[in-house]
């Protein structure tokens, strides 16, 4: 008997990968829906990957085998969603384009979904997850409420905002179990917002959040247009002074899964100009030509405020 117990190195798994792998290649760096310089699933990201990934440079770190199985598994759920949507509803549109730019914002996207509920219309968000993130989705973290996240609040609330839309339907299936917690497989919630409705956890309406954010990404993409590589700033953890590695075991965990782990470590916390990177940055950053060209730094204008309110 031959047993390859190390997963995704047995003769199967590996020539999978090495398809997976290959597939992504062929892919390449995705352009936007209708060729911004940003999407609006990069809402509430670390301001330095969007930098990263608007320059188009290239990933310093492999995602591992069982990312990218996980990753098709959750996009099947998604489509079987989609499909049965279709199916169902006369009106629901899936992959609705979204483009942001009539708004002031160099962004686009498609959103899930589009759908009519009454005489309002509301984007579909869907997410599939582990059993973890569910879990704190379905009963909160023991401090907080069950709620769904601010990114997907925002990715959505984005899209509703670019298509006019009255509100927001976000739905998260898990992918696999937790029986300790009473997760299945399949299991399915739903949130739904209008756009004027308070959001608790931060007191704020999801307009005023999404705003926010809009502003906020129009700072970063004239961050890059200026040749800056944007600080390591992420609006749920603040500055980031110290990444874990990729792949730890501890530490804050968008790093950890951060495909640009090695060259941002390499550089200091604040905004750095592209010519004092590292050599991988050099040669691959090539952001889309934008019409915001004007450097303006928010984030010294947030260390002056902190500091004016620590006078
Ligand atoms: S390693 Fe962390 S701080 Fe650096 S770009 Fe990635 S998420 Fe941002």
């Amino acid at each position: 008997m031959i047993q390859e117990t190390n997963t995704g190195s047995g003769l199967i798994a590996s020539t999978v990968d090495a398809h997976l792998r290959y597939e992504r290649e062929q892919e390449g760096k995705r352009p936007t829906a209708f060729g911004t310089a940003l999407r609006g699933s990069q809402a509430y990201n670390c301001a330095r990957k969007i930098g990263f990934e608007m320059a188009q440079v290239n990933e310093s770190e492999e995602l591992p085998y069982e990312t990218l199985i996980a990753f098709h598994l959750g996009q099947a759920m998604h489509e079987k969603v989609q499909q049965s949507l279709t199916a169902m509803w006369d009106d629901f549109e899936a992959e609705a384009p979204v483009d942001l730019r009539p708004f002031g914002y160099d962004i686009s996207g498609h959103a899930d979904g589009l759908f009519t509920i009454g005489d309002k219309k509301y984007v579909l968000e869907l997410k599939t997850m582990t059993a973890f993130p569910f879990k704190l989705a379905l009963k909160g973290d023991g401090t907080t409420t069950d709620s769904p996240k601010i990114e997907h609040i925002l990715q959505a609330g984005i899209y509703a905002y670019g298509l006019e839309a009255d509100g927001i339907q976000i739905v998260y299936v898990s992918k696999d179990a937790s029986y300790r917690d009473g997760v299945k497989p399949g299991m399915t919630l739903e949130f739904r917002f209008d756009m004027d409705d308070v959001v608790p956890s931060v007191n704020t309406t999801v307009r005023e959040l999404v705003e926010q954010e809009l502003s906020r990404l129009k700072v970063i993409s004239e961050e890059v247009e200026s040749g800056m590589i944007p600080p390591r700033f992420v609006p749920d953890e603040g500055w980031i002074e110290d990444p874990p590695r990729y792949a730890a075991s501890k530490g804050y965990w968008r790093c950890r899964y951060c495909v640009f782990n090695i060259d941002c470590r390499a550089l200091p916390t604040q905004a750095v100009p592209v010519e004092a990177s590292t050599p991988n940055i050099q040669n691959s950053w090539d952001p889309p030509a934008t019409e915001f060209n004007e450097h303006i730094s928010f984030y010294t204008s947030l260390d002056d405020a902190t500091e004016e309110e620590a006078k």
